[in-house]
């Protein structure tokens, strides 16, 4: 690949209509950064990657996958500069997903911590979809077919992007070839950016529904801040807090400028939660109620139109990577 190689891909699963601050810390705002410093950006919604926990309720997915472009655009992505698109729109992600599948090794997928944690919450493997193990595969053939320079996500899809680039360097390896680039992973260096705790402290996740959304009305996050996990010790105003443990003071720290002198006061017993939690809330709703804005503004028909122009932009650059697939391999192109 050329060192001038500038283009970006990643994407979100469509589990919820509603992204929220972690997927923007970890990704969205990435997104925007690279697009608005010249990067070539794909930005896909995962509507297949969703069905790996939603076969049963993918009657959502469609409606889903509108919402969240919304946010897509809401928070800054300009359709005019950056592919916008469904994955489920450029039918190459699937070939793509089932050659490599012919040469990964089965071991390599059963070692996904994310796999251990689904496999251990489905419960046998009489309700274990085959899709699931595959789910690494699948998210390699959205990434290769664009062969970027980089991919911006969450800490917790680092596994995954290193079986990513195994999967790609093992194929250069068996054709010949070097089709595809070794791509970089893109995780924000300030950890609490990289996996925001959600309200309870586990990980903000959409179908944990422990998180606070680009789209909450202002109502709505203050309601929510005000029922956050807190240090549990902290009961009295002057009874010191741990701020590494607290929900509220680490939206803080991302969102407050004054944050270290928040952390501090908490540390000493100088504050108490409810102060906290009320700075908490005006940082939160300061910070996206632009967003909030934008997005009241867009129609699901300009949406729509927005992501038929993003497949085809997709399409374009994924049937030339296809061809070169096909003839590396020995298949007839
Ligand atoms: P689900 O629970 O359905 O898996 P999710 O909230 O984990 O949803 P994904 O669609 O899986 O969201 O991930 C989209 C992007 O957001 C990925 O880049 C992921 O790393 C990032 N991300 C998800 N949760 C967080 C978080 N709490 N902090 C930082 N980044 C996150
Ligand atoms: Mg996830």
């Amino acid at each position: 690949m050329n060192s001038d190689n500038k283009r970006i891909l990643s994407g979100m699963r469509a589990t919820s209509p509603k992204l929220h601050l972690g997927n923007y810390e970890g990704a969205l705002r990435n997104w925007v950064d690279l697009q608005n410093k010249g990067y070539e950006m794909f930005c896909m919604v995962a509507d297949w990657h969703s069905l790996t926990t939603m076969s049963e309720n993918s009657g959502e997915i469609g409606h889903n996958s509108i919402e969240i472009t919304k946010d897509y655009i809401a928070a800054g992505l300009n359709p005019e500069k950056s592919a916008i698109f469904i994955q489920s729109h450029v039918k190459e992600h699937a070939e793509l997903h089932l050659l490599f599948s012919m040469m990964t090794p089965l071991g390599w997928l059963e070692r996904t911590p994310t796999y251990k944690e689904k496999k251990a919450e489905i419960e046998g493997a009489e309700r274990e979809p085959y899709g699931l193990l595959g789910y690494p595969v699948l998210q390699t053939s959205d990434i290769l077919l664009y062969r970027p320079y980089g991919v911006p996500v969450g800490r917790d899809q680092a596994p995954h992007l290193e079986i990513g680039n195994d999967i790609g360097q093992r194929f250069n390896r068996l054709y010949k070839t070097e089709i595809f680039p070794t791509y970089k992973y893109l995780i924000p260096e300030d950890e609490t950016r990289a996996k925001l705790p959600g309200l309870d402290m586990r990980k903000m996740s959409k179908s944990y529904d422990n998180g606070i959304n680009l789209s909450d009305t202002a109502e709505e996050t203050a309601k929510k801040i005000k029922t956050a996990y807190t240090t549990p010790t902290k009961i009295k105003m002057d009874d010191p807090g741990i701020p590494e443990g607290c929900a509220v003071c680490q939206y803080l720290k991302v969102y407050s400028p004054d944050w270290q002198t928040q952390w501090e006061e908490d540390r000493q017993g100088l504050r108490g939660c409810s102060k906290n939690k009320n700075e908490c809330i005006e940082a939160v709703n300061e910070y996206f109620r632009p967003m909030r804005e934008r997005r009241a503004q867009l129609a699901d028909g300009d949406v729509l139109e927005i992501l038929n122009k993003g497949a085809e932009r997709a399409r374009e650059v994924a049937c030339a990577t296809m061809v070169e697939v096909r003839v590396a391999m020995g298949l007839l192109a």
